[in-house]
């Protein structure tokens, strides 16, 4: 039942496809779960996202706890780019990466990576 989030994120991330989804993970009564957001990113949104804040303010008011940020690589390439690892140190959170091709999830935690 832990991983349930897992599955909407990857179906939220087929949704998408070709574009990148995004979404957060919250946790709410010890419950973690997937909250897709709109992918706002002015620029290719197969190559970028940005999470519409308003959708960030929702799910911040529903949970008890923000604990990651999720988007999808639609080109089934598993590696973070150097701006997803910029935006995990900045926003100080794990980021999952969705395939929507592979159905697979990377992760990375923001000390993991060098400044
Ligand atoms: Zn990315």
């Amino acid at each position: 039942m832990n991983y349930l989030w897992k599955q909407d994120a990857i179906e939220h991330a087929k949704q998408c496809d070709p574009e990148e989804s995004c979404g957060i993970i919250g946790i709410k009564n010890n419950i973690k779960k997937y909250y897709p957001c709109k992918n706002i990113s002015n620029e290719f949104k197969a190559e970028s996202f940005v999470i519409n804040p308003l959708d960030w303010a929702d799910v911040e008011d529903s949970v008890d706890e923000i604990v990651g940020i999720v988007h999808s690589h639609p080109q089934d390439i598993l590696e973070f780019s150097e701006s997803d690892k910029y935006s995990c140190k900045a926003i100080d959170l794990t980021f999952y990466l969705v395939s929507p091709k592979s159905d697979k999830i990377a992760v990375i935690q923001p000390d993991e990576i060098d400044a």
